[in-house]
């Protein structure tokens, strides 16, 4: 293998025209390499096509075109190697309402060809925090168990790659900490991870890469660290000793002053050095009581790449 747990090539999908719509172009020619062993971040707004991504690697939606190769398995020369390196867990709570977990395991588990020796649906539930609700029907679990469900369905047959779809998309902080733990411990095994997720705070801390996309196509893909990095805007807070009667200026420089007082001062690292704001405070007769420097965080990244359009 290359080092990559998926490759995707120049792939495109366009849904049929549904009433009164045309033909959706919902990918444009994606080119993707995840890295094996790796938490990888899909970004994007709602429409970028993530999910559309992703249900094509679980082998739910068919590309219109392009290549994709799971695991070194070409999905379209050895779809059922690559299937089986793959556990989705989707985005919609799509469950059967009859089936208790244990059973909904076990029939998942049936469907991936696993011996029942080697099935694990204690365990996996275990894992998840449903073993006090193996045998209870899946339309008395909460929306939170139904989630829990899900991700234990993904884990089966102990796939070598998994993929979560907006996992923590309106989840309470309990089930979220759950999933993150897990994701966490399931890297920790060797498992490689892909996200979605529109929440950015949890894309910069969890993930190691990430890529971007919006309206179908990919628009960056970088270390998370290199990602942040892009961004060269720093922001230097001063607090004045006394208040200021004169604002500090200087050539690319952004002064604003914020309701508690402080001069915040927006400059580029790569044309204003620190010294030149601090020279320009001084100019403006400011003593400084207290100082700090605020960095870009990823959703000045991620505005600044999708903003066009
Ligand atoms: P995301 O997960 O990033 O929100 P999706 O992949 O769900 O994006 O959707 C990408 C685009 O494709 C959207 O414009 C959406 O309306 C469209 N789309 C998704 N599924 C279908 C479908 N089954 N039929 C027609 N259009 C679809
Ligand atoms: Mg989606």
């Amino acid at each position: 293998m290359s080092g990559n747990a998926i490759e995707i090539e120049g792939l495109r999908k366009t849904y049929a025209g549904q009433k009164g719509t045309g033909p959706k172009d919902a990918l444009k020619g994606i080119d993707l390499a995840i890295p094996e062993g790796s938490v990888f971040g899909l970004l994007g707004p709602n429409g970028a096509g993530k999910s559309t991504l992703i249900n094509i690697l679980a082998g739910l939606v068919v590309k219109s075109s392009g290549r994709v190769r799971i695991w070194g398995f070409d999905q379209d020369v050895n779809p059922r190697q690559s299937r089986a390196a793959i556990g989705v867990m989707p985005q919609e709570l799509n469950l059967d309402p009859f089936f208790t977990p244990r059973a909904a395991l076990e029939v998942q588990a049936g469907l991936y060809g696993v011996p029942k020796s080697q099935r694990r649906s204690d365990e996996i539930l275990e894992l998840v925090g449903l073993s006090d609700k193996a045998n209870a029907y899946a339309r008395t679990l909460s929306g939170g168990m139904r989630r829990r469900l899900l991700l234990a369905k993904a884990l089966v047959h102990s796939p070598q790659i998994l993929v979560l779809d907006e996992p923590t998309a309106g989840v309470d902080i309990e089930l979220r900490q759950m999933l993150w733990s897990n994701v966490r411990k399931l890297n920790e095994q060797g498992m490689t991870i892909i996200l979605t997720t529109h929440y950015l705070e949890e894309a910069e801390e969890m993930c190691d890469e990430i890529a971007i996309i919006n309206h179908g196509e990919k628009v960056a893909q970088d270390s998370t660290a290199n990602l942040l990095g892009r961004i060269d805007a720093k922001t230097m807070v001063i607090h004045p000793a006394s208040e200021a009667d004169t604002l500090p200026s200087g050539k690319g420089m952004e002064v604003d002053r914020r309701p508690d007082g402080a001069i915040a001062i927006t400059y580029r690292a790569a044309e204003t050095s620190a010294e030149d704001v601090l020279a320009a405070v001084h100019d403006a007769g400011i003593s400084i009581r207290d100082v700090k420097t605020e960095e870009a965080d990823l959703q000045d990244v991620f505005l600044e790449l999708t903003r066009a359009g």
